[in-house]
């Protein structure tokens, strides 16, 4: 080898090679010093000797980015040569300079201070973003790599190395297989990674904290830059197993050591980036690489090939990786267990990711435009103009009228989860087409009505063109018991004659709202439950005059608003009567399995989000020297809200798959029992945010007291809970008599 690199690297290289040492740890490329006779020190990397998967060990790939970011504020060591003749050292290799600084092995630093601790993984973050942040064309290095599908391509890569260096069967290991292809967040931005960026894999100055050479480049390619980042978080989640590094339980505040948090606030910072979202995507891809690299170790210390005596203890990490990254897959999507729970149709995966990806890129970064465009605009009853715009994305995206099983092909059970996700924002369920009441509108005319109906009035509902209200409420009577309604609708050689008062009718302030279903008595001496119809009303129609609106807590609701509407001698065609005279009732049932259950997902949704500004806010304020989040009365309720919102949860899926095997009809009771429980817990859930934000919680800079506020009215609008009660018990007396 001397000979060799008197040849080829003489200005930096004597004669001879006069002392080597292999280099511990280091447990893929064999590291080698060496000293030649004029004391000049470097390093030699070489590839393993012995059977080798192929494209690991790559280290003309080492050289070639190393050499590159030498032209940058990366630190790394001069490369000297690069060897690709077997005949020299029998393997390819590289030669670089040595250089003399500290190699920190042990992630608790246990020589340093606290404040050389943070100081140190501050360099180390700041090191990192530095390699994200490289201009890849200017280095030479866009073609490093392919461009883009980032995860596809590692997930692919690790799979196939761990199924190829397979020892035993690690359940959690398939699971992970199957998942993380199906859920990889879009990739935003392709950065040079290094592929193995840890403490130990950096030099320290000998003194200062400051990394004077990055190494170990073995793994880099072009990819996504939150993969290296994830896995030097990686000993956040894990314990110490072997030479492996884990925090476990350390006090890390104590030790100077910066939280997950900070690190990744730091980050974000160094890179001008907003936020990282779905951070457990990427921490359960993290460890399940870790699992697919310690298996591949594992195999070669059972092929006797691997370079460090604590391969097999190594090995046997693979599968408390595999389980923690299982775990952590659950928790960046706690759906995947009741995914397994109930039976949801193969169109519902795709679609379900589509749509959080739509929510991710327009609706939640768009509640703000459409809160300002609205307050801009000159009236309250006038529609932001985002909306018109995301509606249209929304249908490019194949994302629209998804309640609709005849339109969207998808079932009650599928729709469920869907449905909570855009409840999840004020303003997606309209984006969506899947807003009350036009849904439950469209139910009825897709159900009930003529052809000619459905062509005038739900083409354009459908279209998302115009919009409807449901007028049955009314001021005069007791409206819980529908049959109490004293609107009359009397038939006349012109058509039908209307006269009546209403309120609440949802929708109809709004300046696109153009159709109104009303239910009103046709014949006042048939049997109670035949006397009532529905019809529908144009809202132009001359006689029709909206008094006010209402308010809820104080709110408008605008531009949709809560509309007191009077009829006074409407005359509409007679073809405007909805299935017939004396059918109100039936239809009311088929308008209301639906539009009920509707409510209940969104509600779910819409707890959800409240339980996540709870979590966040308490992590953001202290009181009596701790986290608001650390106190035990605030952990309860967290607790509690989390176990609430789950059992409501699969109440109502549990309800939409008895909708879609046994029918609205049997499903009633299910229906019932989730209108009633739903808003009561989702309510609760919203008091502990509110109560847990302090002032803060009841004013508007937060959506709580909107949230609030609108989730107390679903315990009366679609029927009060006490209605709701009564067919459950109803049912239950039924049961129970059956027995006896
Ligand atoms: C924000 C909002 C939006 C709405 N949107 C619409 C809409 O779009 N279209 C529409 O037609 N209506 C709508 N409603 C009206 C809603 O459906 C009615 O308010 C509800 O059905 C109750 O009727 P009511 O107000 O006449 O109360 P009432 O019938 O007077 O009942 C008052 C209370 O009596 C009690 N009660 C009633 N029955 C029983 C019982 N069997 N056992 C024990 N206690 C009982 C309950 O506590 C109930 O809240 C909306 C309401 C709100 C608040």
């Amino acid at each position: 080898m001397g000979t060799y690199l008197e040849r080829v690297i003489p200005h930096v290289f004597g004669k001879r090679v006069e002392k080597i040492l292999q280099f511990e740890g280091g447990q893929s490329n064999p590291t080698y010093y060496f000293m030649d006779d004029k004391n000049n020190q470097f390093v030699l990397r070489k590839k393993p000797s012995g059977q080798l998967l192929p494209s690991a060990h790559a280290v003309e790939r080492e050289y070639r980015v190393i050499k590159a970011l030498a032209k940058t504020d990366v630190p790394v060591p001069p490369v000297y040569h690069l060897c690709t003749d077997h005949a020299v050292i029998g393997t390819p290799f590289y030669v670089m300079k040595y250089l003399q600084g500290r190699i920190l092995t042990d992630i608790a630093l246990p020589q340093c201070s606290p404040s050389e601790r943070t100081a140190i993984y501050q360099e180390l973050i700041s090191v990192l973003a530095r390699i994200h942040n490289v201009g890849l064309a200017g280095v030479g290095l866009a073609d490093f790599g392919p461009a883009g599908n980032y995860y596809e391509r590692q997930i692919g890569r690790w799979t196939k190395q761990y199924e190829g260096s397979k020892t035993k069967e690690i359940p959690e290991m398939d699971k992970l297989i199957k998942w993380l292809p199906n859920n990889i967040p879009t990739q935003k931005e392709t950065t040079l990674v290094h592929g193995d960026f840890r403490l130990g894999n950096v030099m320290f100055h000998p003194t200062e904290p400051k990394i004077i050479a990055v190494l170990d480049w073995e793994l880099s390619t072009l990819g996504h830059p939150y993969s290296d980042l994830s896995y030097l978080c990686l000993p956040y989640h894990t314990p110490a197993i072997a030479t492996i590094p884990g925090f476990g339980n350390i006090n890390l505040e104590k030790l100077g050591i910066p939280v997950e948090s900070k690190i990744i606030e730091l980050y974000c910072k160094l890179r001008s980036l907003p936020k990282i979202s779905n951070w457990n995507y990427f921490i359960a891809f993290s460890l399940f690489r870790g699992a697919g690299i310690f298996q591949g170790i594992a195999k070669r210390a059972e092929l006797g090939n691997a370079s460090s005596a604590n391969a097999k203890a190594i090995g046997a990490a693979t599968a408390l990786y595999a389980a923690r990254g299982w775990e952590k897959a659950i928790q960046s999507d706690p759906f995947i267990q009741t995914q397994e729970l109930f039976p949801f149709s193969p169109k519902f995966a795709p679609l379900r990711k589509k749509l959080l990806e739509f929510m991710d890129e327009h609706v939640y970064p768009n509640e703000e435009t459409y809160a300002k465009q609205h307050n801009a605009l000159p009236t309250r009853w006038a529609i932001p103009p985002i909306m018109e715009e995301l509606k249209i994305k929304a249908k490019e995206a194949g994302l629209w009228n998804l309640w609709l099983p005849g339109v969207s092909g998808l079932t009650n059970l599928d729709y469920a989860p869907l449905c909570e996700i855009m409840g999840r924002s004020f303003i997606a369920p309209e984006i969506f087409n899947c807003s009350a009441p036009d849904t439950g509108n469209m139910e009825v005319l897709h159900r009930y009505g003529s052809p000619e109906q459905k062509e005038k009035y739900l083409k354009p509902l459908l279209e998302g063109k115009i919009r409807s209200a449901f007028c049955m409420t009314e001021p005069e009577v007791a409206s819980s018991d529908a049959s109490n309604i004293q609107t009359s609708i009397v038939r006349t050689d012109k058509g039908y004659l209307i006269n009546g008062r209403k309120w609440w009718s949802s929708g109809a302030g709004d300046p696109r709202c153009s159709i109104f279903v009303l239910m009103g008595k046709t014949n006042p001496k048939a049997p109670a439950h035949l006397r009532q119809s529905m019809i529908l009303v144009e809202r132009d129609t001359p006689g029709v005059k909206i008094l006010r609106t209402l308010s809820v807590f104080g709110y408008d609701d605008a531009p949709h608003g809560h509309s007191e509407i009077v009829f006074e001698n409407v005359l509409v065609p007679l073809e405007n009567m909805i299935l017939g005279e004396g059918r109100g009732f039936e239809i009311a049932q088929g308008r209301l399995g639906p539009g009920r259950i509707h409510h209940c997902m969104r509600t779910i949704g819409t707890a959800e989000r409240c339980l996540e500004l709870m979590v966040r806010r308490i992590h953001q304020r202290r009181t009596f020297g701790k986290l608001i989040a650390e106190h035990g009365t605030i952990m309860q309720d967290v607790a509690r809200s989390r176990m609430e919102i789950d059992q409501a949860r699969l109440l109502v899926y549990r309800a939409a798959h008895a909708m879609d095997t046994m029918g609205n009809i049997v499903a009633r009771d299910q229906i019932a029992m989730i209108k009633a429980v739903v808003p009561q817990m989702a309510l609760k859930v919203i008091d502990r945010a509110i109560q847990a934000h302090g002032g803060a919680g009841v004013s508007s800079d937060f959506t709580l007291a909107y949230a609030y506020a609108g989730i107390r009215t679903l315990r009366l609008a679609d029927g009060p809970d006490e209605v709701h009660e009564r067919t459950v018990a109803q049912l239950e007396y039924q049961k129970q008599f059956s027995k006896l």
